[in-house]
């Protein structure tokens, strides 16, 4: 028995690829300048009423934004707290272990600048130069973190 190979087509049809990029020629846009009026005292104090044609006598309505700005602050002091803990639901004192942000990492770059390497652990030591993270005393939840200025 003979296996009847597909013919497969040898040659690719070849597509016409030569495509021109149709430059678009661009538009002159004649801008109408508008003609000055000429007026003598143009940069004075008067504010002058512009009326629009079309805008009819509406009332200018002042709407002033206030932007409050909300600033979340943490519950959560450098001393241990009795709190209730959202996920255990218990009264309990809050566990506290500190954590150095970026002003403790600033502390010590700046003692390796002057060449106090002895002092660098020193930030990393001093509670006060770190963030107070607060943990739950029951189930060891993190709960937040007070963080120092
Ligand atoms: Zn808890």
């Amino acid at each position: 028995m003979e296996k009847v190979y597909p013919a497969a087509p040898l040659e690719a049809p070849k597509g016409s690829g030569d495509v021109e990029a149709t430059s678009a020629s661009p538009e002159h846009q004649h801008l109408l300048s508008p003609p000055a009026p000429p007026s003598y005292d143009q940069a004075t104090a008067t504010p002058a009423e512009t009326t629009g044609p079309g805008e009819g006598s509406t009332p200018a309505t002042t709407t002033t934004h206030h932007t409050v700005v909300v600033v979340p602050s943490s519950p959560y002091g450098p001393e241990p707290m009795d709190i209730q803990c959202p996920y255990c639901h218990n009264h309990v004192r809050t566990r506290i272990s500190y954590k150095p942000n970026s002003r403790t990492h600033l502390i010590a770059l700046l003692l390796c600048l002057f060449q106090l390497y002895c002092c660098v652990c020193l930030p990393y030591c001093i509670s006060s130069c770190m963030n107070t993270n607060h943990y739950c005393g029951m189930c060891d939840h993190y709960l937040g973190t007070y963080d120092r200025k």
